[in-house]
């Protein structure tokens, strides 16, 4: 990740945008630009030698007035208190797009995960869930996965919540294993709504999928599964990245293939369908029709977006781009779908696993899907139709307007406490 923007301060300029085309107060606008409050707590664990461990932890709830506080915890070294409190906000737009009723909010450890034994991890979340046990609750704040976090971790904190309020409340956290009480349809729903929404805009630009080619940065849960459903809709994935570095194939590869090759060896590079090894920034300057960032924020600058030729980006990763880097790419008529818009799925497929929990009544992937399917495109829907009544260029600028608009009617319905 490059040091080039803070993600907070990216957030805020993300509204400032938008807040130009709405007709909602100067105070108003402010008070949606900072989360309602931060947890931060220092957790102190056991390590296997027996010394102590202290690990920073946060949690950020932004914006409660659609609904409970939902979105994910990371496992990241360089998590901060700020980047907490952007992908806050960033999730506080994201319900409001695509319309559930959920407010925002996120958390993060301070770890590099892989550094911790998968016992040091256990006592690590669990500590975490004791200090989180006060603010969540299916109908306060509702964790799930972000990065390096999955069904694992999301179990035992849902353990941990439940043993110490001596019940059961499945729809506390969301992104569990479908054991105890996750959702069919969960795990692939962040990639599957980057590639719907691809789809939706490569329509509206009047774009043949079709044989389009497509460069995947990052090949974690959602750059994978994107990767593979973009093929399956006739598109051919010719680049992907991971930490280690990127592969490139002229025809194309087989995505699950590539999967395969990164489960056994820890990293796609080195896979024999490739013609060659290139590198991260290769995957991003490459010339596809889409390009699917799906990493960590800042990994494209204003410097780099100078070179992107992609002309159509589908934002799998939150806050791939720096503010200047929006600039850049606003002026080449590149079109991007937004973050809170592409990468939707997951809260959203999150939404419908809290549903099913609170009705004890579970639901196919078939209806998982489909649902899904219809929130999105209804948002992608909602974006176009503000990019044209406005005459916006920018697609995330557009997006924001009808987010920020939301969030603002049920602030205004609700009135002021006290
Ligand atoms: N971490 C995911 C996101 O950034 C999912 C959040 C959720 O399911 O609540 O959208």
């Amino acid at each position: 990740m490059s040091e080039s923007a803070n993600p907070f301060e990216s957030l805020q300029s993300q509204i400032d945008d938008a807040a130009g085309y709405l007709d909602i107060d100067d105070d108003v606008i402010e008070r949606l630009k900072h989360p309602e409050r931060v947890l931060e707590t220092n957790l102190t664990i056991e390590r296997d030698d027996g010394s102590l461990a202290r690990v920073t932890a946060f949690r950020s709830q932004f914006n409660g007035d659609r609904g409970p506080y939902k979105g994910g915890i990371r496992y990241h070294p360089q998590v901060t208190r700020d980047e907490v409190k952007a992908l806050s906000g960033w999730m506080t737009y994201k319900t409001a797009i695509v319309d559930i009723p959920l407010g925002g909010g996120k958390g993060g450890i301070v770890i590099d995960p892989s550094e911790y034994s998968e016992g040091e991890l256990e006592r690590i979340t669990r500590s975490f869930a004791k200090e989180l046990r006060p603010i969540i609750g299916e109908d306060l704040d509702i964790p799930a996965p972000d990065v390096n976090t999955g069904q694992r971790e999301m179990n035992w904190i849902k353990d941990t919540y439940e043993t110490l309020e001596n019940t059961t409340e499945p729809g506390v956290i969301t992104g569990k294993h479908l054991a105890s009480g996750g959702s069919e349809g969960r795990v692939e729903a962040t990639g599957r709504s980057t590639v719907i929404a691809a789809r939706e805009a490569f329509e509206y630009l009047g774009k043949d999928l079709e044989g389009a080619t497509v460069a995947v940065q990052g090949y974690g849960n959602a750059g994978w599964i994107a990767a593979k459903l973009i093929d399956e809709m006739g598109a051919t994935v010719v680049a992907a990245s991971d930490s280690s570095g990127g592969i490139y194939a002229t025809d194309g590869f087989d995505p699950v293939a590539a999967k395969d090759h990164k489960n056994e060896t820890g990293s796609i590079v080195g896979y024999e369908e490739a013609d060659e090894e290139i590198t991260n920034e290769d995957v991003l300057t490459m010339d596809v029709d889409l390009l699917i960032p799906a990493a960590l924020e800042n990994a494209i600058d204003g410097d780099l977006a100078a070179d992107v030729s992609a002309d159509v980006i589908s934002e799998a990763a939150n806050g791939p781009l720096t503010p200047e880097a929006d600039r850049v790419l606003e002026d080449e008529d590149v079109f991007v779908i937004p973050d809170i818009l592409a990468n939707a799925g997951g809260v959203t497929v999150s939404y419908f696993e809290w549903v099913q929990n609170r009705q004890r009544f579970y639901w196919s992937e078939e209806k998982v899907n489909g649902e899904l399917e219809d929130h999105i495109v209804d948002a992608f829907d909602a974006l176009v139709d503000t990019l044209e009544a406005h005459d916006i260029d920018n697609p995330r600028t557009a997006a924001y307007v009808v987010a920020i608009q939301r969030v603002a009617d049920a602030f205004d319905e609700a009135g002021t406490f006290p």
